[in-house]
């Protein structure tokens, strides 16, 4: 009987040449892990996650798979035919794919989005679990800061599909004093303070226009960046121009990764504010969603290395 985790050759990890140049040949027993998306083709994911696959020796592999939003119910069952141990899902699909689940984790309920599937197996029995690893991704680069973010005042940039997880993460972690939304749309924040309601039992979020949020910008002690404002090519643009704003007891986040130094970090670090860049975050939930494909770590130093061969 194949194992997902069987070896090709030596399980242990060794120096080994750059993805490209490692030779793979999929067999009768490599077991599959997909990314549904619509599209897929720009996606770090199979790089990140066949690096680690390689650098363990593991006889799987990961596909990009372009599904159309019609397909999307079609593509999951697949999964469970096709044998897959799981799949990642990206834009447009991470809330279409909920109700397809036959159990969610908190994280996704909350979230209201999933981003990885695991096929669970028992005999020929096939469920599916749905699960939002960006919360854990996002926490991860914080918990050496947790002690001085618990209780503390807060703001998020943004209140799209990352921002939800970010301050479903905030609340359920560090019981923020405030919970700050600094947005543009008003509206689309509303959705979310809504439907985080029953998470946020003290009434800590807020909504401000991002033209009156000086004050909250200087009051937090964690600020968020969940836009995609500072992104390549844009690396002169930033959700705050105003730098004076940060100060030196600040821990500045931005869920962007590329670049990863982008002008919001910049100008905190002038300030002496502690920074955190989004390359951690996009690791760590990979990593999240890695270990309930195999039951096995990923290799998060071999994959950021690969991920610094190809610019990141
Ligand atoms: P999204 O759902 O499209 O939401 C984007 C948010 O940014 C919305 O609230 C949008 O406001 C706001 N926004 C966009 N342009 C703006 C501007 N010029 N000024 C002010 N606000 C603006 O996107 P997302 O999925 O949440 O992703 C947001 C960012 O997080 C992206 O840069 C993405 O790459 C990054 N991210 C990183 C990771 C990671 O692992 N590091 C994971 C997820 C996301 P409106 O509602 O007004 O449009």
């Amino acid at each position: 009987m194949a194992s997902s985790n069987m070896a090709k050759g030596s399980a242990k990890e060794s120096p080994s040449p750059p993805l490209s140049l490692s030779p793979f040949l999929p067999d009768g027993e490599t077991r599959l892990v997909g990314l549904l998306g619509y599209p897929v083709a720009h996606s770090l994911s199979p790089l990140i996650h066949n690096t680690a696959f390689r650098a363990q020796g593991l006889n799987n592999l990961y596909v990009a798979l372009p599904v159309a939003p019609a397909d999307v119910a079609e593509a999951v069952a697949g999964l469970k035919t096709l044998g897959f141990l799981g799949s990642n899902v990206t834009i447009p699909h991470k809330q279409a794919v909920l109700p397809l689940m036959d159990a969610l984790s908190a994280e996704a309920q909350a979230v209201g989005a999933v981003n990885t599937i695991v096929c669970r197996r028992d005999g020929d029995t096939v469920t599916l679990y749905g699960d939002n690893t960006d919360v854990a991704g996002f926490l991860e680069p914080l918990s050496p800061f947790a002690g001085a973010l618990h209780s503390a005042p807060m703001l998020i940039f943004g209140a799209g599909g990352a921002a939800r997880a970010v301050a479903y993460a905030l609340l359920s972690t560090f019981a923020p004093r405030s919970l700050t939304l600094a947005v543009r749309t008003p509206a689309r924040a509303e959705n979310l303070v809504r439907d985080l309601a029953p998470y946020d039992a003290g009434g800590v979020l807020r909504i401000v226009s991002l033209a009156d949020a000086a004050p909250s910008v200087r009051a937090a002690r964690l600020l968020v960046n969940a836009t995609p404002v500072g992104m390549h090519p844009h690396t002169d643009a930033t959700p705050w121009p105003d730098a004076a704003d940060f100060s030196d007891d600040q821990i500045v986040y931005d869920l962007i990764y590329k670049p990863e130094q982008t002008r919001l970090l910049r100008d905190a670090t002038a300030c002496g504010a502690h920074t955190l860049g989004g390359l951690a975050m996009l690791i760590l939930q990979a990593a999240a969603s890695y270990i309930q494909w195999i039951s096995q770590a990923m290799p998060v130093d071999r994959v950021r290395a690969a991920l610094r061969e190809v610019g990141f």
